[in-house]
């Protein structure tokens, strides 16, 4: 537009210009060495404006003839730019393909048009990797480690690589520097969060732990339950260093993070009997056990009786079951605190009341204890172990991830190693037989009678069965 007015505005001046030379003609004359030129003064003045014109062509000419080398090399290193960065687009397609020797040529080819290492080193190490050449990937990575620019990128592939092979302290080193550099990249979060786990470093997991969760790399009821886990992971890790103060504080936050959750409120109450603070433990117990009656928590409050008059620890465990009358475990529970102070009949009663129509193993048990006990009735003691090898199997502590089962509760299951998966619950009994094939299974052979036993030997680990022992 601004073009086209310039344009209209000089056509108007030349105009202008003629007709004002027309208007006022006039004659120029010029005397040299000789020659004598007489003219109009319109014809001067169209000659130099040609030989103005004829100046400025001549001298855009000479300027392009200057520049031409210049520019030939500029636009030469344009295209074998443009092809270093097909070359390094194709590498990367190919290393997405799996395609090993296109990769590495177009990693080489890349590497010779660039010349710039920070970007196709990347390229170079994925395309070793695909070769199998972790040595040189390895070598490629430590050397991106000295830009600054690619040292996150080296640190990654270096990870992956320890992770791989295995190597968990290396791992753990590479995860802590990525962390120091991006402290607030979700996936540097989680890995470290996750070796930190495998290393059982527990204090040192929960701050990057609570990091992940507010770059809401973990969510919901999920993140809340592996803080708990984390929280008695710091407890444990607390009261081996000696340091009980902090122990009590980690397993306190667990408790009032999830007040449901079990294995916090058993570490809680136990803390706080170890530490002779028997009212507040007495209180926590009782409002444990009208939620959630756990025969750890039978444990622990026989623990708090300072006498050893047996008697006085039954009426202590009548007052436990004030608070859940109508659970199981509160008459079981009641009932060894009779066995052991040799109140027969009462105990037999709330092992009945504790039972019902089907006893499970536990109470088999119990039940035979007392036979042998009271009357010394070997066939009754006889009947009741039978009955216990086909009862319900005792509740433990079962990984929801794997199925093992444990006698006390951890933070990571001791078989798979998952996180928080430990639940309170009854194994399931019929698992080992249900996943067998139907065309393989036309009797009981001798792998599933093993199997059988090993169920059977993985139910008694429990802490029902410690009880037991501990009253013979
Ligand atoms: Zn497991």
């Amino acid at each position: 537009m601004i073009r086209t007015l310039l344009f209209i505005a000089g056509v108007g001046l030349l105009v202008a210009g003629a007709v004002w030379l027309a208007e006022h003609p006039g004659r120029a004359g010029l005397e040299w060495q000789g020659w004598r030129i007489d003219t109009s003064v319109a014809f001067l003045a169209l000659c130099v404006a040609l030989g103005a014109a004829l100046i400025a062509v001549l001298y855009r000419f000479w300027h392009a003839l200057l520049g031409a080398p210049g520019s030939f090399i500029a636009n030469r290193r344009q295209a074998r730019r443009e092809r270093g960065y097909r070359a390094l687009t194709q590498g990367m397609v190919a290393v997405a393909a799996g395609d090993a020797d296109e990769a590495q040529r177009q990693a080489r080819r890349a590497d010779s048009l660039l010349g710039d290492p920070p970007l196709t080193m990347l390229l170079s190490a994925q395309s070793a990797q695909l070769n199998g050449d972790e040595a040189a990937a390895r070598s490629y990575f430590t050397a991106m480690l000295e830009r600054q620019e690619t040292a996150f990128l080296g640190l990654r592939g270096l990870l992956m690589q320890a992770q791989r092979e295995g190597n968990e302290a290396e791992a753990l080193r590479l995860a802590r520097r990525a962390y120091e550099l991006r402290p607030r990249t979700p996936w540097v979060l989680t890995t470290l969060f996750d070796l930190q786990v495998r290393q059982e470093r527990w204090r040192e997991s929960l701050p990057v732990l609570e990091e992940a969760v507010r770059r809401g790399a973990m969510a919901g009821e999920e993140a809340r339950r592996r803080r708990a886990v984390v929280l008695l992971g710091c407890s444990m890790e607390a009261e081996e260093a000696g340091d009980r103060a902090s122990a009590v504080t980690y397993a306190k936050r667990a408790s009032s993070l999830l007040p449901d959750f079990l294995p916090a409120t058993l570490r809680h109450i136990q803390l706080a009997v170890e530490g002779g603070r028997k009212r507040p433990a007495a209180r926590m117990l009782h409002n444990a056990w009208s939620r959630t009656p756990h025969p750890e928590l039978a444990r622990l409050y026989a623990a708090m009786e300072d006498s050893d008059d047996p008697l006085k620890k039954a009426r202590r465990f009548e007052r436990l079951l004030s608070h859940n009358p109508d659970h199981p475990e509160s008459h079981v529970a009641l009932a060894e605190a009779l066995l052991e102070a040799r109140i027969w009949g009462a105990a037999r009663s709330h092992l009945e009341t504790a039972a019902g129509k089907a006893p499970s193993a536990r109470i088999c048990r119990l039940m035979a204890e007392l036979e042998e006990r009271e009357n010394g009735d070997m066939a009754a003691v006889r009947k009741w172990l039978l009955r216990a090898a086909g009862a319900e199997p005792d509740s433990a502590w079962i990984c929801s991830a794997c199925g093992a089962a444990s006698a006390a509760w951890t933070p990571r299951c001791a078989r798979c190693h998952a996180l928080g998966t430990l639940e309170w619950r009854a194994p399931d009994r019929a698992r080992g037989l249900v996943l067998r094939p139907v065309a393989s299974a036309p009797a009981l052979s001798a792998a599933d009678a093993d199997d059988v036993t090993e169920d059977g030997e993985a139910a008694s680990e429990t802490p029902g069965d410690g009880a037991v022992r501990q009253h013979p």
